[in-house]
């Protein structure tokens, strides 16, 4: 038989390779930013089009290639950064593996043009497809520029395996910031489709974090210090309550390399433990610096992963210094740049003596008396009963009295006792409540004519929050507060960019924006249901639910808003009701479209039958 094995064709080789090292646009960015850092930039741009679909460009000002270097650099393993397999222990560059060029030629069209500083000249290459297609003499500035093009041109299958530009530029966006955190003393930029996302000029490291994160971040970092024989550790972790629900800024760098540690995330949880409330997350941007022959990066073909030597010390170290930051900064508040002096109790009142208050006794005070009740929360003795707002309708825009919709856009409110009534006794109810009796703060429990239903607190309430948001945004009906105050909030470039993208359906749920700028919002008018200490949690949760991408179409986009809001805004298990709380939340359940399950399709509610009880007790 003859035989038939063959070695493969470089291009061939080269373009399987790709696979490992390319899986999208943020690959290639990844690649390329980590190159400009080795050739010891100062000054880093990142240039992308569709995502990253179109064209990846990093221009960087670093060391730049002689010709022959800028031929070479393109061929597999080849690579200026180590020379033998002793360098791969004493590493301090973030590529070594000399394949990341010839991957990315292998499957797009490169263009290069590189110019060292003593050179006159610089030299112009044209890669596609791993095929040369030219290389000429340029008069360029000092440094690389790679600009990729049309990836994954001659695989459809991969080019059509990517996902929706949002995810793809989230993606990118997750990139940069790993690399922008690792080095904050470069000036980095990126543009989207030719508008700035970040401008971050080369600067300290809390500075670096709140230029990426938004000015918001600095009130809440903890600085973490600590130097042993076996690593110093370096950076920041949020203060507890500015803790978040879900993981988003969370940040290790070893030897100025991003990595991802499940085990020394557990060490900073475990710092934290006892101090945050059930499944709140910490941000946090700690930076290990060890010596390089205790680790070894090479176990990922992305270098994400890392084995130490001795993690267990690591695990040890990292949770006590964490511990110790934070325990520091519980006794003595963190010096904190932004905060406004003004705040502070002036000097001279610390050392006054306080007055003691003195006790006003109405001696003629019955409490069973209904008239003496309200004279006296009114005479203004110290306790007063909230007066409703003269003129409280003129708070209200935008609210019409449409018959058809009052159900649904009902006041549902479980913030005060002061509930006026059943909202929801017209005719459309079909179960009305009478009593109802609350189990563990979890559970309704209530008597209808076949038997008894037990309700889920929070599942029913996020079901009837749901169908008045949809109302709200579906008809345009959209009832809103007007804030007495606008709330002026801050934002990531990228959070600002999903807000624009959501702002006419967060529009039709009863937000006023009366500002939107580069890095904040003022907002003047929030929805009915939302009480004002609410807007930054329930913007935050939905930013945090949508970063993943935003639906395309309109429906799902108000869909997924509604979810989430209501996901923030129900009540919780644990919160205790009032009986009249407890009746409304059952009835307003019923009344809505889809009673029987919440927005997320967990069920609501289960029922007994009389006979099914009557059963139970035959046995
Ligand atoms: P690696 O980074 O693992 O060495 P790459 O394929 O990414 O492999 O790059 C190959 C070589 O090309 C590098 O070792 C470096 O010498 C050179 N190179 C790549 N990008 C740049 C750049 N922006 N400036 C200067 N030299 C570069
Ligand atoms: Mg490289």
């Amino acid at each position: 038989m003859s035989s038939i094995i063959q070695l493969l064709p470089d291009h061939v080789a080269n373009q399987i390779a790709a696979g490992e090292v390319v899986q999208r646009p943020a690959s290639v960015v990844k690649e390329l930013l980590e190159n400009a850092v080795d050739a010891r930039s100062t000054d880093i741009k990142l240039i992308i089009k569709d995502a990253g679909k179109a064209l990846v460009q990093v221009v960087d000002n670093g060391l730049g290639m002689s010709v022959t270097d800028a031929r070479l650099c393109f061929e597999r393993h080849a690579t200026s950064k180590i020379r033998k397999a002793e360098d791969l222990f004493s590493l301090h560059t973030k590529g070594f593996r000399g394949e990341a060029l010839a991957s990315i030629a292998a499957i797009a069209h490169v263009e290069m043009k590189t110019k060292q500083d003593q050179e006159e000249l610089g030299t112009q290459i044209i890669v596609e497809g791993s095929k040369f297609v030219s290389q000429e003499v340029a008069v360029l500035p000092k440094g690389t520029s790679f600009a990729v093009k049309n990836l994954f041109f001659n695989i459809p299958a991969r080019r059509n395996f990517l996902k929706s530009d949002t995810v793809e530029f989230r993606h990118i966006v997750d990139e940069f910031q790993r690399v922008a955190l690792a080095h904050p003393n470069i000036y980095f930029t990126f543009y989207h489709n030719g508008s700035e996302m970040f401008n971050l000029p080369g600067s300290s490291l809390r500075q670096r974090i709140v230029n990426i994160f938004s000015g918001k971040t600095n009130q809440k970092l903890v600085p973490v210090q600590e130097e042993t024989e076996i690593v110093t550790i370096e950076g920041f972790v949020s203060k507890p309550e500015f803790a978040k629900k879900s993981r988003g800024e969370q940040f290790f760098f070893v030897n100025d390399r991003y990595i991802k540690s499940g085990y020394l995330h557990h060490a900073v949880m475990a710092a934290y433990d006892g101090i945050l409330k059930d499944g709140a997350q910490p941000s946090y941007f700690l930076y290990l610096t060890v010596p390089p022959n205790t680790i070894d990066i090479n176990i990922h073909p992305t270098k994400t992963e890392i084995k130490f030597d001795d993690e267990h010390a690591l695990y040890a170290i990292l949770r006590a210094s964490i511990k110790h930051s934070l325990g520091q900064f519980n006794v003595a508040p963190v010096l904190d740049f932004d905060r406004d002096s003004n705040l502070d109790t002036p000097y001279h009142y610390k050392d006054l003596k306080g007055a003691t208050p003195t006790i006003q006794v109405d001696g003629s005070f019955n409490p069973f008396s209904d008239d003496k009740v309200n004279k006296h929360y009114s005479s203004g003795s110290g306790y007063k009963k909230a007066e409703p707002t003269a003129n409280w309708e003129s708070l209200y825009v935008g609210l019409k009295q449409d018959a058809e919709c009052t159900t649904g856009s009902a006041d549902f409110s479980f913030e005060s006792e002061e509930v006026t009534g059943s909202l929801f006794n017209d005719g459309e109810v079909e179960q009305t409540v009478h009593s109802a009796y609350q189990i563990h703060k979890k559970y309704i429990v209530s008597s209808i004519k076949s038997g008894m239903v037990i309700v889920d607190q929070q599942r029913a309430h996020q079901r009837v929050l749901y169908e008045q948001f949809l109302i709200n945004m579906t008809v345009n009906q959209a009832s809103s507060q007007q804030l007495l105050f606008p709330l002026d909030l801050f934002f990531s470039s990228v959070e600002m960019e999903l807000i624009e993208e959501l702002k006419l359906s967060l529009i039709n749920t009863g937000f006023v924006f009366e500002e939107t700028k580069k890095d904040h919002i003022v907002i003047s008018g929030i929805p009915v249901n939302v009480t004002e200490s609410e807007v930054s949690l329930v913007l935050e949760q939905l930013l945090s639910d949508l970063q993943d991408g935003i639906p395309e179409s309109s429906f799902s986009q108000n869909d997924s808003i509604a979810k989430s809001m209501a996901k923030s805004l129900a009540v919780k298990t644990g919160t205790p009701l009032t009986v009249k709380e407890q009746e409304n939340l059952v009835n307003g359940l019923f009344a809505c479209k889809e009673p029987n399950v919440s927005p997320f399709q967990k069920p609501t509610f289960i029922t007994m039958r009389v006979e099914d009880l009557d059963k139970k007790f035959a046995i």
